[in-house]
């Protein structure tokens, strides 16, 4: 398989840290409280238990960078009713100020906020990010990749609703090809780079460019639409060619056979309409469309062998 990223050296410092702080916590829940209040001033009464389920339903799983500092300097305020219903958002995460709003500390919503918290890194006021999310001098990038995977950890950890449902869909699609533990992983260490390598070394600089550029112009949206629809085609056909390229090589060199091809086209062939649509007649109206069957073609493996002609040896 291609190596993707080292990401060996952080993962050890990180593990010690949240090793001795879950193993304080394993104590008892009066001391689960003082030992997080000593860790991390900032963080309110209301909040401590949300904050310290995050951490053991998430600790062996992710590497966060610097945790230790990020607890210790984070706060969670109450986000007043008005604003809530003025922006229609329920809390948000802001980088530069590492502040979690929320309008209720116990609702399932809060460990959104977490992932972004926990996953946010700031080397000065114009070069900060979290998750797959970076803005470096004034050029802001990955923000809908983010929030789409943020939203498919939260629900996936966590039960919390999904928001962003076609940017969960397309980063659960780039999931599949990378593997869970990898994408989490990047995820904790910002390593959006090694995504986009992924996806250019299985298909061209500009079409990878282009699927930057389109994914984040899905932004949050209440109803599903013709153009969210054109979008979310135009991206899943890419990613399919992008992952055929990739399961070509893989058969090239030995390294998967054909059950193994069969397999992973056709777990990502079901996962091909995930968390999309909240309605399930604009569904199965979605999956009756000539676009979708035009994609969904391309993961059979009679597409693939056909493929696989095309390509030059590895
Ligand atoms: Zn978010």
């Amino acid at each position: 398989m291609e190596t993707l990223c080292e990401h060996e050296i952080d993962r050890k410092a990180c593990k010690i840290f949240l090793e001795n702080l879950l193993s304080d916590i394993k104590k008892g829940k009066t001391e689960q409280r003082s030992v997080i209040s000593q860790y991390m001033p900032t963080i309110g009464e209301d909040s401590l238990e949300a904050v310290a389920y995050f951490l053991s339903q998430t600790k062996d799983v992710f590497i966060f960078r610097d945790l230790d500092a990020k607890l210790g300097t984070l706060r969670i305020e109450p986000l007043p009713f008005i604003s809530s219903f003025v922006f229609r958002i329920t809390g948000y995460y802001d980088i530069k100020t590492h502040k979690i709003k929320v309008v209720d500390q116990s609702h399932p919503d809060i460990y959104h906020e977490l992932f972004h918290a926990m996953s946010s890194y700031r080397v000065s006021q114009r070069e900060l990010g979290c998750g797959f999310f970076q803005a470096s001098k004034g050029i802001k990038e990955g923000l809908m990749l983010d929030e789409g995977y943020t939203d498919l950890l939260a629900y996936r950890y966590f039960h919390s609703p999904i928001f962003y449902h076609v940017g969960a869909n397309l980063a659960q699609k780039i999931e599949l090809m990378l593997t869970q533990d990898l994408m989490q992983v990047m995820y904790g260490l910002n390593d959006s780079e090694s995504i986009y390598r992924f996806l250019s070394n299985n298909s061209t600089t500009i079409s990878t460019e282009k699927f930057k550029i389109l994914f984040d112009k899905i932004g949050y949206y209440k109803k599903i639409d013709r153009n969210i629809i054109n979008i979310f085609n135009y991206l899943s056909d890419y990613l399919v060619e992008v992952y055929i390229n990739y399961l070509s090589k893989q058969y090239q060199l030995g390294t998967l056979d054909r059950p193994q091809v069969i397999e992973f086209l056709d777990n990502f062939k079901r996962h091909f309409t995930e968390h999309v649509f909240a309605d399930e007649d604009d569904e199965m109206y979605y999956c009756d469309s000539s676009e979708y069957r035009d994609i969904n073609m391309k993961l059979s493996y009679s597409y693939f062998q056909k493929a696989l002609l095309s390509k030059p040896k590895h």
